[in-house]
């Protein structure tokens, strides 16, 4: 199943996260301070979660700091988060800075620090970005270069659909129906 299990991974759309993005367009990082705020999330209409946040852009204490009450999906259990994340920000080409995030993660014994633009609630209780999360994009995980082979050989569907190999009936499945 090794080369399969890249397929259930939870792709980024399927995660809360939040964007520098998200706070330069509400004015977060507009001038030097503290600012308190928060967002929500929500999928068809309905709110799935929703933070709390305070962003300092002051200098030499950058950081954004979460408040949020996490819910295993398991136990149903409840913790309720109060940590603060770097922020860091580097020169544009056209003046101003640009902000990122720096993901609090430490994966396998090692800090991450990854300077990142997007950080995700993954399947744990903190945000961290996508690598450690091993997110995969939606777009790069439909992108199936045997699903394209397959189209251009359509003599093995027989082959395939006689096979008890449920891996290639799921090749099929997304070649005939353009999953
Ligand atoms: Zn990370």
């Amino acid at each position: 199943m090794g080369r399969w299990s890249h397929s259930s991974r939870l792709t980024t759309e399927d995660c809360k996260s939040i964007s520098v993005k998200f706070l330069k367009d509400h004015h977060y990082f507009d001038v030097e301070g503290i600012r308190h705020g928060g967002m929500n999330w929500s999928r068809g209409g309905v709110k799935t979660g929703s933070i709390s946040f305070t962003v300092s852009t002051i200098e030499g204490d950058e950081y954004i700091r979460f408040l949020y009450t996490q819910t295993d999906n398991h136990s149903g259990e409840k913790t309720d988060l109060d940590y603060k994340v770097r922020l860091t920000s580097t020169p544009c080409h056209f003046g101003g800075r640009r902000w990122w995030f720096v993901c609090p993660l430490v994966v396998n014994g090692r800090d991450c620090n990854h300077r990142v633009g997007v950080l995700y609630l993954g399947g744990g209780k903190y945000f961290g970005c996508r690598q450690c999360y091993n997110l995969t994009y939606r777009s790069s995980k439909e992108h199936d270069k045997r699903v394209d082979w397959l189209r251009k050989h359509p003599e093995v569907f027989e082959s395939y659909l006689k096979s008890n190999d449920l891996n290639k009936h799921h090749l099929l499945l997304k070649a005939r129906f353009r999953l």
